[in-house]
């Protein structure tokens, strides 16, 4: 273990929120044949922690514990559930930075976007702890006379919450927030590469007073987990952020019991500079899509579709821009680009370059590991790329910028629709007209606008075809978590006497 690690390691262990077990029922709970798995910080390799490997056991008792805390969760007043959401936003500020560096040495991104990913993902909590609050039906004018339709929203139940390793915190708060908000209970269970940061976000969910079983989190065996996820039939929602493959196997596995599924699945953004754009905005824009994180962003920019009126000065600007991204561990002063999560998110992308030089492709920047070896891999432009090559078909996940030309506005919406995924989109140009026309073409759920950077806390996350199901965040995130049901209310004189009267006896 490197000295920086080790420093790190110690500081979090003293501070109480480097943890390694799970939690069923409010209790700390190692797996229950003993077994563990080791994370490791991507950076170096150096082992961080073993964590409590679990499965089905595990899983059925998280589901019990929550189904017993669904009856007084849900019980709860509105504004006694915001109060706790509330609590626990604040917690989650007040350890902003312990919480950022967890997320850098398990997930490996700068330490400054990790510390930025904090306040993103408590926003979620903040903002819910509000909405929690405006959870309220309707009353419909019936078609017959004399009667009404009471609209109620209840809280679906158990959910079983599935997450990825590239937001270790936000990808949990932005389908907690809202669960918890309408008075669903949680069994969460977070990416076996970054179980630290669910753990520490766990334990300050208990400091501020969640009650016991509201939110469980296991880790371990995945498919076992999730398989017990699918067939308990108390878990009534199963809320999944990761990829399209997992994504589709777990709609299938909930048909049986009839289960709501949400799907954040993968992406392949197209990024499109029109000649009429402005350079600085188009590059700062780009920029921001393709490289945060080390690309490894559902939304990132995919592809970049330049138009060839502005195609060599954009890519020329644009190639001096990512030379001089500094590369490194995410603690080091100055670093932009972290390393990718492990060897084999660095052999995908080794053969998604590959591929699309052996078709015609450029190297105009990097194209190779970086010299720091190990998961580092250079910020990465590719020249003369077509949509057929493996690089703009599936998503790279990595620090690879590939660079389409095209000549018409037409052309360029028929390259970004040519996919299987809608979820990002985004485009730089200076005329209004052009950016309602273009962005009413795409099919995409998220569109940016002279802006690289699209996500927020008040606004419906999710995705077009195999981008996904249902959205997060805002007003419409808490649908996922509600039921309907209505209430016929037939109010004809004799009825109201025949209640009258009973009161009276
Ligand atoms: P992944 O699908 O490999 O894993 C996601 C989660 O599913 C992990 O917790 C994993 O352990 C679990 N899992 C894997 N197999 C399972 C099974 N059989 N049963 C139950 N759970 C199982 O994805 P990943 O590599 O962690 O994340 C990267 C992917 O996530 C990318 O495709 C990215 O685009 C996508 N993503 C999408 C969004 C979005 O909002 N649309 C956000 C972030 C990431």
């Amino acid at each position: 273990m490197s000295m920086g690690t080790e420093t790190v390691v110690a500081r979090l262990k003293a501070s109480g929120l480097l943890q390694t077990k799970g939690l069923i029922g409010g209790k700390w709970t190692d797996a229950y044949d003993g077994r563990t798995i080791e994370v490791n910080n991507p950076a170096s390799g150096d082992v961080i922690a073993s964590v409590a490997c679990m499965g089905e056991k595990e899983t059925k008792d998280a589901i019990s514990s929550a189904y017993d805390a669904f009856g007084h969760w849900s019980k709860l007043t509105a504004a006694d559930r915001s109060s706790h959401l509330r609590k626990w936003y604040n917690l989650l500020i007040q350890h902003k930075e312990e919480l950022g560096q967890l997320i850098t040495l398990e997930q490996g991104k700068p330490l400054k976007e990790a510390i930025g990913e904090v306040g993103y993902g408590a926003s979620f909590i903040e903002f819910f702890a509000e909405e929690a609050k405006r959870v309220y039906g309707d009353i419909i004018p019936s078609t017959l006379p004399d009667r009404r339709l009471f609209v109620l929203k209840q809280p679906v139940g158990v959910v079983g919450a599935i997450t990825p390793w590239n937001f270790p915190l936000a990808m949990i708060t932005r389908k907690v927030g809202p669960a918890l908000a309408c008075g669903c209970t949680v069994v969460i269970k977070p990416s076996e590469f970054t179980p630290l940061t669910a753990i520490a976000a766990a334990e300050l969910a208990l400091q501020s007073g969640i009650p016991p079983g509201v939110l469980n989190v296991v880790m371990g065996d995945a498919p076992s987990i999730g398989n017990s996820l699918l067939e308990s039939p108390l878990v009534r929602k199963i809320t999944f952020t990761g990829s399209t493959v997992v994504g589709k196997k777990l709609m299938a596995g909930a048909a049986d019991s009839v289960k709501k599924v949400s799907l954040e699945l993968g992406g392949n953004a197209p990024c499109i500079v029109f000649d009429d754009a402005d350079l600085e905005v188009a590059l700062k824009g780009s920029l921001a899509t393709k490289f945060r994180n080390s690309g490894q962003t559902c939304v990132c920019a995919n592809r970049i579709l330049v138009q060839e009126g502005i195609y060599e000065k954009f890519t020329s600007a644009f190639s001096n821009a990512v030379q001089n991204l500094k590369v490194g561990n995410g603690f080091n002063e100055g670093v932009v680009q972290g390393p990718l999560i492990n060897e084999s998110a660095v052999k995908k992308v080794e053969s998604f370059v590959q591929d699309a030089i052996l078709k015609g492709a450029k190297v105009l920047v990097g194209g190779k590991r970086h010299s720091l070896g190990f998961t580092f891999y250079e910020p990465t432009i590719i020249g003369d790329v077509k949509n057929e090559m493996l690089i703009a078909r599936q998503e790279v996940f990595g620090p690879v910028a590939p660079i389409i030309r095209f000549k018409t506005e037409e052309e360029a919406i028929q390259i970004a629709n040519d996919t299987n995924a809608g979820l990002a989109a985004y485009i730089f140009t200076n005329s209004i007209k052009r950016s309602w026309r273009v962005s009413e073409a795409l099919e995409y759920g998220i569109v940016g606008v002279n802006e690289g950077l699209v996500s927020t806390e008040v606004a419906p996350f999710g995705g077009y075809k195999q981008s996904g199901l249902g959205r997060e965040g805002s007003k419409y995130g808490l649908d996922e978590y509600l039921e309907y049901a209505y209430l016929i209310f037939v109010y004809t004189e004799a009825r109201i006497h025949l209640v009258w009267r009973k009161i009276e006896l």
